[in-house]
């Protein structure tokens, strides 16, 4: 998909943990901080060429994210909502693979 295209986010979040349980999602321009924080928790990190976007990094975590809790019910939450990194807040962006069970969409136009 390109990242020029007008995409639509609807839907919301349906907490049910799917995106920090199993962490790997592209990632277009990271800054420092990102970066940082994903190298902190033993992250593979790949820098890939892309005909769109000159760089981006795919990002593998391959347990789930230690700061996830389970509430019953089949409902998550994250125990550092209010300071979680900028890429937890702004979790799906177009770029990325929506999780089995989602609550969002992404419809172009
Ligand atoms: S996978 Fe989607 S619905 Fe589930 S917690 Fe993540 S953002 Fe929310
Ligand atoms: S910090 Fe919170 S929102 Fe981010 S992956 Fe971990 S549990 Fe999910």
């Amino acid at each position: 998909m390109a990242i020029d295209e007008e995409i639509t986010r609807t839907g919301e979040c349906r907490q049910c943990g799917e995106c920090c349980r199993r962490l790997g999602w592209l990632l277009v321009h990271a800054d420092d901080d990102t970066l940082e924080w994903l190298r902190a928790r033993d992250t593979e990190i790949k820098v890939v060429p892309d005909e769109d976007v000159r760089e981006y990094y795919w990002v593998s975590i391959p347990y789930p994210c230690t700061h996830l809790v389970d509430m019953g019910n089949g409902v998550f939450h994250c125990d550092m909502h209010d300071t979680k990194p900028e890429i937890c807040k702004r979790y799906p962006e177009p770029t990325d693979d929506l999780k089995p069970g989602c609550g969002y969409r992404f419809t172009k136009g």
